[in-house]
Formats: structure tokens, C-alpha cells, sequence
């Protein structure tokens, strides 16, 4: 089928949940994606934050075809050879020691959230009310399931599901006294982005961060991290936390985990561990032979081919260019980022540079209606930053930002 029949077909059976680009792709190498008459284009982008090795890597080509021979899947009630393997790899890597396995990213923060709850319940046995309310952050992102569109702080997502689950509170962003002030005796966890992905590439404050940590500390209530996002290498570290020096209590991961197969997971403390027992919580997916054989494999490479410098070196290169950029065209506002987790806010919706860039071979999306958005591979070379960022550059010089009243109009 060639674009235009697919695209028909879609739309008369596909539930219409999303808008896509008019581009349809087959295949994939390295950095770039070709489409179906074998165009290439340059990925800033990786299936939002994915394929943080591309695509066809040898190590997840080896890994994946290995166990596709022996075993796809046993469900979750027999053992086999690869979770407990990738769960010591990730507790190596952020200090957490016990790990659940999810399909999802929201589906990671449905489980930590439970065990929160299960938590404060355990702490609470002896009389006292369990603590329940969770504490999110304004503007944040955390998924769609009921449970995770509960604790994120954007009306667009949330309204049309009203009523939500119930105790919830939001605290503005970045702002300490909101934070002191809500933080009362019915918290039993604090939920946060280090660096909130699809609310626009927004780092927390240091004060900020370390006041929710010392806040959870001293309540043993529970600071709860999503670095689905911005976790496993993307900002040049193994997470956005450690750029901080704080240590969490949970932390979500999902996205780039198995290089492009559905796989999450909650990290978290000793002492949180033995409020889930068997039976209070579970998937029949999660944690499945294939993907974590998938996912050893890739935290093994980012390893072996030493790439948390490599993204620290190309990020901040990337950075340098966009700022550059900044200089010489006045409709960006702002530079924002770590790593390759980089943002550019504009002063105006950047829906029409998105689909210019498209047509240029370069894919790269708008979050938060204003915000450029970057989380390419981790293999991406300088060499391809400057590509990507001349035609960034050639585009904004003749791009004439639609107006409100152009845009009241189309619409
Ligand atoms: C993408 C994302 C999620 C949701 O993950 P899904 O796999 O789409 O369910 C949650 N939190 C953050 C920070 C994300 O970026």
C-alpha cells in the first residue's frame, strides 16, 4: 500500500486518536528513517525518546532475534532467565534495589502510586488514618491511564474524563512555599519530573527538588521521580536525579528501556518493597522474556560504547548550535535542556516549523504548542547536529509565524 491508501484505510477503521504526519515509514539505520518511496530523513526525535540507539543497533538486532528463537512469553506466574538480571542492572544504576516490570510508562507510575498508597497504609496499621493524598506538579505529564491523568497537571488532558481519582493535589511549579504550604499531614507522596518532557523541557530548581526531598524524608512519605522521559542515559547521566544529588524513593523508567519494544519499570527502596505482597499488584505482559533480554542488552551498550559522555559531549555541542540559533532570530525565547534532552521555546505554536522541518528530511516535534523538542539517538554525531541545525536555521529565517487572527480562521 502507498501512503494515500493507507491513510484511507486508516480512517475508516482506526479510532481517531491521533493526527499523524503525512509520511509513512518502512524502514530504519543508524540516525535516519526512510519512508515508503525511500526518502531519508533525519531523526531528532527517536519515536519520542525510543530509540535511544537508533535503529537496527547489532547488539538489540543479536539480542532480539537470540530470544525470539527460544521464548516470546510465559506470563508472570514461572520464572525465566532475564528479569532478575535487568533488574540488577538497573538497581546498579540508580541505587534503588527492588524493581517491578510494566508494559508502559503509565503503567509504571499506575504501580508506584499504588505503592505508595500500599506504603502509607502499611506505616499507618497501628491506628493511625493512612496518609493518601498524592502531590503533583502544575503542568506535568504522566500518562493517560486514569491513575496517571489524575496526577497530571494539564486541563486539556484531564477535562474531558472528569470526574478523576480522587486526592490529588497540584503545587506550582517550581515554587517552594506552594510546596511547604500543601504539604500536610494527609501526604503520602510527592510525584515529580526532574525535567518535565512534554510540558515543555522544564528543569526543576535544586532548592525545589531538595525541599520535596526533605519534606518526604522527615514525614517517611514517599518521593516519587518520573524519569520515563528523561531517565536511562537521555540527559547524560543514567538519570536526571543524579544530576541533583538527590536520591528518590521511586523512580519510573519506560521509553528508550527496550530499545523500542513496550517495557517499564518502578525502582524503588528496600523498606518500600514489602508493601506489595503477592497478589496486590501484577500484569500479565510485563516484564516478558523478549523485552528484557532486549532491555539487558541495551543497558549494556550504552556501557560498553561509553555513551552518558557521549550525550553529555554531543548535548551540550547541540545546545551551543540552538543557542546560536537564539542569537540570530529573535522568535526564540528561550534555550532549554541536558544532555539530548533539549528544548526550544518559541514566541510563537511551532506546528508549521514542525511540518517545514518534515519536508526538509528532518524530524524533530513541537510540545506545549511552543516548544521545539530534541531527544535524538544517543549515537547522534556532531556531524548531524549541524545538518539538523542548518536547516533549523535556513527555515527560521523565512518562517512567518501564523498570527491569532490566521490561525481563528483556519480553524
Ligand atoms: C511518555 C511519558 C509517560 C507515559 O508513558 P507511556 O509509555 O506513553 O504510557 C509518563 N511520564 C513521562 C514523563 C513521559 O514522558
Amino acid at each position: 500500500m502507498n501512503l494515500a491508501s493507507v491513510v484511507r484505510a486508516e480512517s475508516a477503521v482506526l479510532i481517531p486518536t491521533y493526527d499523524r504526519h503525512r509520511v509513512l515509514f518502512r524502514r530504519g539505520r543508524g540516525c535516519y528513517l526512510f519512508d515508503a518511496r525511500g526518502r531519508r530523513y533525519l531523526d531528532m526525535l527517536s519515536g519520542i525518546g525510543v530509540n535511544a540507539l537508533g535503529y537496527g543497533h547489532p547488539a538489540i538486532l543479536r539480542a532480539l532475534h537470540k530470544q525470539a528463537d527460544h521464548l516470546l512469553h510465559v506470563s508472570n506466574l514461572f520464572f525465566h532467565d532475564y528479569q532478575a538480571l535487568l533488574a540488577q542492572k538497573l538497581a546498579r544504576i540508580s541505587g534503588l534495589p527492588r524493581v517491578f516490570f510494566t508494559n508502559s510508562g503509565t503503567e509504571a507510575i499506575e504501580a508506584a502510586l499504588k505503592l505508595a498508597r500500599a506504603y502509607a497504609r502499611l506505616r499507618g496499621a497501628n491506628g493511625r488514618r493512612p496518609r493518601y493524598r498524592v502531590l503533583a506538579l502544575e503542568n506535568s505529564f504522566h500518562g493517560r491511564t486514569f491513575g496517571a491523568l489524575a496526577v497530571t497537571g494539564q486541563a486539556k488532558y484531564r477535562e474531558p474524563f472528569a470526574p478523576l481519582m480522587p486526592g490529588v493535589r497540584f503545587v506550582r511549579f517550581n515554587d517552594c512555599s506552594d510546596l511547604r504550604r500543601k504539604f500536610d499531614g494527609s501526604v503520602c507522596a510527592v510525584l515529580l519530573e526532574p525535567i518535565q518532557g512534554e510540558g515543555g523541557i522544564r528543569l526543576l530548581t535544586r532548592e525545589f527538588l531538595s525541599l520535596a526531598r526533605k519534606l518526604t524524608e522527615r514525614s517517611n512519605t514517599v518521593l516519587i521521580a518520573d524519569e520515563i522521559q528523561s531517565g536511562l542515559g537521555r540527559t547524560g547521566r543514567w538519570f536526571a536525579f543524579q544530576h541533583y544529588g538527590v536520591q528518590p524513593d521511586i523512580v519510573t523508567v519506560a521509553k528508550p528501556l527496550a530499545a523500542g519494544l513496550p517495557l517499564g519499570a518502578i525502582l524503588a527502596r528496600e523498606r518500600l518493597a514489602r508493601a506489595f505482597s503477592p497478589g496486590l499488584h501484577g500484569t500479565t505482559f510485563g516484564g516478558g522474556p523478549l523485552a528484557c533480554a532486549v532491555a539487558a542488552a541495551f543497558l549494556e551498550t550504552v556501557e560498553n560504547e561509553q555513551l552518558l559522555e557521549r550525550v553529555r559531549e554531543v548535548g551540550n555541542y547541540f545546545k551551543s548550535r540552538l543557542e546560536k540559533l537564539q542569537q540570530k532570530h529573535a522568535v526564540i525565547r528561550e534555550v532549554r535542556g541536558l544532555g539530548l534532552m533539549l528544548g526550544v521555546e518559541l514566541t510563537h505554536p511551532g506546528k508549521t516549523l514542525v511540518r517545514q522541518a518534515l519536508a526538509q528530511g528532518l524530524i524533530l516535534n513541537c510540545t506545549h504548542d511552543t516548544v521545539l523538542r530534541f531527544l535524538p539517538p544517543y549515537l547522534v554525531t556532531r556531524k548531524q547536529v549541524d545538518q539538523a541545525s542548518d536547516i533549523l536555521d535556513r527555515l527560521l529565517t523565512r518562517w512567518r509565524p501564523e498570527t491569532k487572527k490566521q490561525r481563528r480562521l483556519r480553524a
